[in-house]
């Protein structure tokens, strides 16, 4: 299907083959994998994409298989007509939007993509099986439509390190592109999630930002012992109304391995409850300049 503005919406795996297929064939081809209920964060991927390809693919997929069975995949906001309408005015090339049955012929956990050291840490632990449900899609997605660039945020920082090692064992022949996180007027990381909060929870729910930002003052006054470092986040996070700390570690960007000293930088990364919706964010220290 072509909508108005000719951006074509392609629902079946094999047809989105066949058009990328021709279309690598004389064209940079980026994609831009999502789970829909789109935002300025998504949109400044997309943005990206546009700049560095010729042609932008954008996947709309609430992937199961990424949800544990008491996670909110029932509630995760689906508003794929309202989704349409924006990567059409940005300009979108193709949207590849498949259902589940067309994603998991077979049913989930047939084939499963595993990451078992880096999927284990921060988010992979915390949700027990998470990130082979992300390594899964996004490596059937990089087959299905082998762009030359895929796009990713920096606000699912611990996503990215896992994706960035499977991409680089299974030797994907892809350029992976990390774009900042971006944040409302007031520091709040932009997530889909954030549809669920209530005014009061949308005001608690900045405890993770202010909790960074305050890491990120000591380490300008020059401490660098992570374990100190730590423990200032956690009272934090400890102390913000409204806020229920789930994971708050200071590691390495690429292991995600908890660091002793920031001095080469960091990522600092925390994972909280406000209400019931789970929110993450990060900040990633600068290293010293060499
Ligand atoms: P999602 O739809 O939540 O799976 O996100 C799709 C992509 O958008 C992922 O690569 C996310 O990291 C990225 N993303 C989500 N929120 C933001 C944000 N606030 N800033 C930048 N990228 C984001």
């Amino acid at each position: 299907m072509t909508t108005a503005m000719g951006t074509l919406v392609v629902e079946r795996v094999e047809t989105m083959q066949r058009v990328c297929r021709q279309t690598r064939w004389n064209a940079r081809l980026g994609l831009v994998p999502t789970m829909g209920a789109l935002h300025e964060g998504h949109l400044s991927l997309i943005r990206a994409a546009r700049r560095e390809c010729d042609v932008v693919a954008v996947s709309v997929f609430v992937n199961p298989a990424q949800f544990g069975r008491n996670e909110d995949f029932e509630r995760y906001p689906r508003t794929f007509e309202a989704d349409c309408a924006l990567l059409e005015r940005e300009g979108v090339d193709m949207v590849f939007a498949p259902s589940s049955a067309e994603m998991y012929p077979r049913g989930m956990g047939q084939v499963m993509v595993d990451v078992p050291e880096v999927g284990a840490r921060l988010d992979g632990r915390a949700r027990q099986g998470h990130f082979r449900g992300v390594a899964t899609v996004v490596a059937k997605l990089l087959h299905i439509v082998g762009p030359d660039a895929a796009f990713f945020g920096q606000k699912d920082a611990a996503q990215v390190a896992v994706l960035k090692a499977m991409v680089a064992e299974l030797n994907f022949p892809v350029r992976m592109v990390v774009c900042p996180t971006v944040r409302e007027s007031d520091g709040l990381a932009m997530s889909s999630r954030n549809r669920n909060l209530s005014a009061e929870e949308r005001k608690q729910a900045l405890g993770l930002w202010h909790a960074l930002v305050a890491v990120h003052a000591l380490v300008d006054g020059g401490m660098v012992d992570a374990g100190r470092l730590r423990r200032e986040l956690v009272g934090a996070l400890q102390a913000a109304p409204g806020v229920e700390m789930e994971y708050a570690e200071i590691v390495s960007a690429e292991t995600l391995l908890p660091l002793e000293e920031v001095r080469d930088g960091a990522l600092v990364a925390v994972a909280a409850r406000v209400g019931s919706t789970r929110l993450i964010d990060n900040i990633v220290l600068p290293g010293r300049a060499r």
